[in-house]
C-alpha cells in the first residue's frame, strides 16, 4: 500500500476493483504509539455487503471448478510473495495495532504458516472411500466448496486473524469476503493488493471495511454460506445467534480470561519472564495473554516480589523503537476502560502492587505494567477480560483449588501451568476446562496444523479455525454409494438388499 498525498488509503476491494470512499462516513486509524490519525476506514453500508456478494458469487463458479492443485499454486506464490514483503507488513502491524517488531514479525509469521498449511489442500480436499459397504457396493465421499463465505475479525492480529481463514477457504474453493476491524484495517488492504499479484482472480478476495452495519449486512445476506468471526465475547454470541438465525455456519472465537498456574516446584528464573511476556506481550492485547496468575502453595510471596520486580523494568515505548518492552494500548478510550478496571480492583480489595495507570508517556495510548495481588474469584477483576497490560494475583493452598478457580470462569480460551511434576499436569489437563494448554508455555499458541480450540464462552460454533476443523468448516461432503449393474457381484440379492430396502 503506497501512501498518497492522502495518507494510507483504506478502500474496499469489490470484484477486483479498489473503490473509492465516495463521501461514506469513516472511522479514523491511529498510531497508537503517537495519538496520530494515519488513515480513514470507510464505514460500508449493506448495500457495499450486497455488491460484494454478487461479485464474489460470479467469481465463486470458475474459481470453485478450477483445479484444487491450481488453486493451491495460486497459495504458494502468495506464500512467497508475503516472505518477499515479511518486512513491510510487520511494519505495518506495528503502525496500526503499536505491538513491538517481535511480536507482529511474530504474527505475520504464523499467518505465512497457515498459507503454508492450506498449500497442501489437494491432500486436505480429499474424501474418503471404502469399498464393499456391501457385496458390490462401494462407498465414498467428496469435498465440495460452500460458495461465498466471510470472515469478521478483531483489531489486535490485524495480520494473523485474517490468515486463519483466508488461505484455507480460498483454498478449497470457496471466494471469501474479509471485514476486518475497523480500528486496524491497513494489513487487510496490502494483503488484497498482494493476493492480486499472486494471480487470484478478481472477487475471489474481497474486502468490505466497516462496523456494524457491515457485520449485520453479512450476518443477514441470503447468499453468505459461512461466517467466521473472531473478537469479544458479546459480539461473538450476537454473531453466532444472528448468523445461525439467518442459516448460516457460524464459528464466533471469543473473549479470554486465561489463568497461569504456578506449582511450588516450578523454575521461577524461567517461570517469570515467560509470565510477563504472556501477560504483558503486546499491552496485554492478545485472547492468550495470561491474565490471572494462580500461585499453589508457598510460592506466592516469593513470586510476586520477582515479579514485581521484573514487570517494573520493562522499558515502556513505542513498537518500532527498539528495546520497547511494552508498547500502547489500542486506544485512548480503552486505555480508561484498562485503568477503571484497576480502580474497580483496588475497590474490590485487591492490593495494587504495581500500578501503571499514570501514562508513562506524553503522547500515544500507553499504560504502565500492573500487578494486582490477593485477588479472588468474586473479584470482577478476577472474572472479567480487561484486555491490557494488568496481571492479577489469586493465591491458593492447591492444585486443586487452582483447578476450580479457572473452572469457575465462564471463558475456556486456554490455560498454563508452571511445574516439573508430570503428574500434577495429567491431574489438572484431566480436569481444567480450557482449550488451549501450555506447559511451561505461558501463551499457548495456535499453530495452522492444529484447530485453535476455545471452549465454554471463548467459542460459539461447532468446527474451529485452522488445523483440518477450518477445512471442514469452509467445506461440505457429498457421500456416494455406487453399484454397477452390468458387475455380476451387483446383480447379486445380498447386493440388492441393502440398496432396495434402505431408508
Ligand atoms: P470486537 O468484538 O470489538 O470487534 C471484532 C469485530 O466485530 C470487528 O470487526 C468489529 O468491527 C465487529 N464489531 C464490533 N462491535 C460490533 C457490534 N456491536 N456488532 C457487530 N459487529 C461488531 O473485538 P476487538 O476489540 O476488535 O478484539 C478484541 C477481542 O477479541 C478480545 O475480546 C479478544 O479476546 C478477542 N479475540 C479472541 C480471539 C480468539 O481466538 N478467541 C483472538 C483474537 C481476539
Amino acid at each position: 500500500m503506497q501512501p498518497s498525498e492522502k495518507g494510507l488509503e483504506v478502500r474496499n476491494l469489490i470484484g477486483g476493483r479498489w473503490e473509492e470512499r465516495d463521501g461514506r462516513d469513516t472511522e479514523p486509524v491511529y498510531d497508537p504509539a503517537t495519538g496520530e490519525i494515519v488513515a480513514q476506514t470507510p464505514l460500508s453500508t449493506r448495500d457495499d455487503v450486497d455488491r460484494a456478494v454478487k461479485k464474489a458469487q460470479e467469481a465463486f463458479a470458475s474459481w470453485a471448478a478450477t483445479p484444487v492443485v491450481e488453486r493451491a499454486r495460486v497459495l504458494f506464490s502468495f506464500k512467497d510473495l508475503l516472505e518477499e514483503h515479511f518486512e513491510e507488513l510487520r511494519d505495518l502491524v506495528t503502525l496500526e495495532n503499536g505491538k513491538d517488531a517481535a511480536d507482529a514479525a511474530g504474527e505475520v509469521r504464523r499467518g505465512i504458516e497457515v498459507v503454508e498449511f492450506a498449500c497442501g489442500m489437494p491432500t486436505l480436499m480429499m474424501g474418503e472411500t471404502l469399498r464393499d459397504v456391501a457385496k458390490g457396493i462401494d462407498n465414498s465421499s467428496w469435498r465440495y466448496p460452500l460458495g461465498v463465505v466471510a470472515a469478521i475479525t478483531p483489531f489486535n492480529f490485524p495480520c494473523m486473524v485474517p490468515l486463519w481463514t483466508m488461505p484455507v477457504a480460498i483454498g478449497a474453493g470457496n471466494a471469501y469476503i474479509l471485514k476486518p476491524s475497523e480500528r486496524t484495517p491497513l494489513c487487510a488492504v496490502r494483503m488484497g493488493e498482494i493476493l492480486s499479484e499472486a494471480g487470484l482472480p478478481d472477487g475471489v478476495f474481497s474486502i468490505v471495511n466497516g462496523a456494524r452495519e457491515a457485520v449485520d449486512g453479512i450476518l443477514e445476506h441470503p447468499d453468505i454460506k459461512a461466517v467466521s468471526f473472531v473478537g469479544s465475547q458479546p459480539v461473538a454470541e450476537h454473531v453466532y445467534t444472528h448468523g445461525c438465525a439467518h442459516g448460516k455456519r457460524v464459528q464466533a472465537l471469543a473473549g479470554a480470561k486465561n489463568s497461569m498456574v504456578v506449582m511450588p516446584d516450578a523454575v521461577l528464573e524461567k517461570a517469570v519472564p515467560n509470565i510477563i511476556s504472556s501477560a504483558y506481550g503486546n499491552a496485554g492485547e492478545r485472547c492468550l495473554a495470561g491474565s490471572v496468575l494462580v500461585a499453589v502453595g508457598g510460592v506466592a510471596d516469593d513470586l510476586v516480589a520477582r515479579l514485581k520486580e521484573a514487570a517494573a523494568s520493562m522499558k515502556v515505548g513505542p513498537g518500532k523503537e527498539e528495546g520497547s518492552e511494552l508498547t500502547p494500548v489500542i486506544r485512548d478510550s480503552h486505555r480508561d476502560k484498562v485503568r477503571s478496571y484497576v480502580d474497580l480492583g483496588e475497590e474490590e480489595g485487591a492490593e495494587v502492587v504495581l500500578d501503571g495507570r499514570e501514562a508513562p508517556l506524553q503522547e500515544g495510548f500507553f499504560m504502565g505494567p500492573t500487578l494486582l495481588d490477593r485477588v479472588t474469584a468474586e473479584m470482577r477483576v478476577g472474572r472479567e477480560e480487561i484486555f491490557g497490560p494488568v496481571l492479577s494475583v489469586v493465591r491458593v493452598d492447591t492444585l486443586e483449588e487452582a483447578i476450580e478457580f479457572t473452572n469457575g470462569s465462564p471463558f475456556g480460551n486456554a490455560c498454563s501451568i508452571y511445574t516439573e511434576d508430570g503428574a500434577a499436569v495429567r491431574h489438572w489437563r484431566e480436569r481444567v476446562e480450557a482449550g488451549m494448554l501450555g506447559v511451561n508455555v505461558g501463551v499457548a499458541a495456535p499453530m495452522a496444523s492444529f484447530p485453535f480450540n476455545g471452549v465454554k464462552n471463548s467459542f460459539y460454533g461447532d468446527l474451529h479455525a485452522t488445523g483440518k476443523d477450518g477445512v471442514r468448516f469452509f467445506t461440505e461432503n457429498k457421500v456416494e454409494i455406487t453399484r454397477w449393474l452390468s458387475d455380476p457381484a451387483g446383480e447379486s440379492k445380498a447386493v440388492k438388499r441393502p440398496v432396495e430396502s434402505g431408508a
